[in-house]
């Protein structure tokens, strides 16, 4: 090398090329029809913040181009995951695949710089108290009591560092007990038995969501169906997956696996949007696995949604009193672009009597909970939020519906601080007081 020859840019890490499917970021012809599709894009108008962007950095990574830096990192972990682009995309880039394999490798490039102590506390978090339905129990009583003696109106956690004291005031009320303390391992039919299904209680909904899973096991005894629950399910893995953690992701499916195989049901159910994507996942999560791939594909074409499912049985058994209340929906964007389930939630609605069903403007784009997003990128999620706020205040519902865990935290934390006297209900919960459910909690 001469001395008027550049100094080689050193490279701060190297990742593996190989680690992408280059078919998938070779589709991308640039056409730009996802951009206008895309929140991140709406928020910042940068072209590294577009699908476009983000698909032309993972190949000039993939093409060895490109190092891993903070750069790459920022941009793929400031997606929303949402998958509105793959839904727009007109060649069929599967973007979420891409998305996977890119934090995959974010995931490797933060996890050398992280310190020991901050790597000790996520797989504490992820690994331990998350890992299953029962990790958040042992904190369920003192934050019961937290939210019961006024404590929290004290508003203590303003004194918190940093986001803290917002994801304190996310938090949703705790019901008396959770799922499967409320209702143990199984839910005999309450009507004529038409079959057995296996209920997904997650990581965070047994606890911090109960009404919700209590709301769907009633519903579906109800509807004919006796409802398992197993207690040695785990999370579905999303968290993990989401974070590019997917080794743990396919830990959680192998055993979710074995648990829902040895209950002997004829399909598995989840109400939250993102873990029943991601039960149908599983087939492409262990498709290397040769000991599971077999067992993933036939528990992936078991998984359902529960708005998929019950909308398979309309209509929904007698017994439903009618509800005068007007009713908006918001389509998580796991249902309507990860599954592609739309109509069937409205069909649901629209089953309840006396129900004036009324549609959201912009109702499949993203709220601003996505995963973690909401923890981890809390301005951009907070003005995303806002723009959801605005079409829900021109649409002036009694009830806003949703259909995922987070969506629901988030959608609800938008009304407490909007001061809108709007309730947010997952359509299971709508249904279960047109049964006269018990409120459980
Ligand atoms: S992802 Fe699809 S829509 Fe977006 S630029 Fe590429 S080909 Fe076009
Ligand atoms: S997943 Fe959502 S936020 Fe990410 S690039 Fe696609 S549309 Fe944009």
């Amino acid at each position: 090398m001469t001395s008027a020859q550049a100094e080689p840019v050193p490279i701060r890490f190297v990742t593996d090329p190989a680690a992408f499917n280059y078919d998938v970021l070779f589709n991308c012809m640039r056409c730009g029809l996802c951009l206008p599709h895309c929140p991140t894009f709406a928020l910042t108008g940068l072209e590294t913040h577009s699908p476009r962007g983000r698909l032309q950095l993972m190949r000039a990574v993939s093409e060895g181009r490109l190092a891993i830096g903070e750069g790459f990192a920022d941009t793929m972990t400031m997606c929303l995951g949402c998958l509105a682009c793959q839904s727009a995309c007109p060649a069929g880039v599967q973007y979420g695949q891409a998305l996977e394999e890119a934090r995959e490798q974010v995931e490797a490039y933060q996890k050398a710089r992280r310190s020991g102590l901050a790597e000790r506390f996520i797989n504490w978090l992820v690994g331990r108290v998350l890992y299953g339905p029962h990790g958040l129990e042992p904190f369920a009583p003192f934050l019961r009591l937290y939210q019961r003696t006024g404590l929290q109106r004290l508003n203590l956690a303003r004194i918190l560092p940093g986001h803290m004291g917002r994801w304190e005031r996310m938090m949703p009320r705790l019901t008396r007990r959770s799922i499967h303390r409320e209702l143990g391992e199984i839910v005999p039919a309450a009507t004529p038995v038409r079959g057995r299904v296996g209920l997904l209680t997650g990581c965070l909904e047994n606890t911090l969501l109960a009404n919700m899973g209590q709301a769907t096991a009633r519903v579906l005894a109800r509807n004919g169906f006796e409802v398992v629950i197993p207690k040695k399910q785990v999370c579905c893995g999303a968290l993990p997956n989401h974070i590019g953690r997917t080794e743990q992701a396919r830990e959680q499916a192998r055993q979710n696996i074995e648990v829902f195989e040895a209950a002997g049901v004829e399909v598995v159910i989840s109400d939250a949007a993102g873990c029943s994507a991601q039960l149908k996942e599983y087939e492409h999560l262990l498709a290397d696995d040769p000991a599971y791939a077999e067992r993933a594909r036939q528990f992936a074409a078991k998984a359902r949604d529960v708005t998929e499912f019950l909308a398979g049985h309309l209509p929904l058994r007698d017994g439903l009193q009618p509800l005068r209340l007007r009713v908006t929906y918001d389509e998580p964007c796991h249902l309507v672009h990860a599954q592609k389930i739309s109509a069937q939630p409205r069909q649901l609605i629209r089953a309840i009597p006396g129900v004036e069903f009324v549609e959201l403007p912009e109702a499949t784009w993203c709220c601003g909970s996505a995963g973690t997003y909401n923890l981890t990128h809390v301005s951009e999620s907070a003005a995303l939020l806002e723009r959801k706020m605005n079409h829900i205040r021109r649409a002036a519902p009694d009830v806003l519906v949703t259909a995922n865990t987070g969506c629901y935290i988030q959608l609800a934390a938008g009304m407490r601080e909007s001061g809108l006297d709007i309730e947010v209900l997952h359509i299971v919960e709508l249904i279960d007081r047109a049964y006269g459910g018990n409120g459980a909690g």
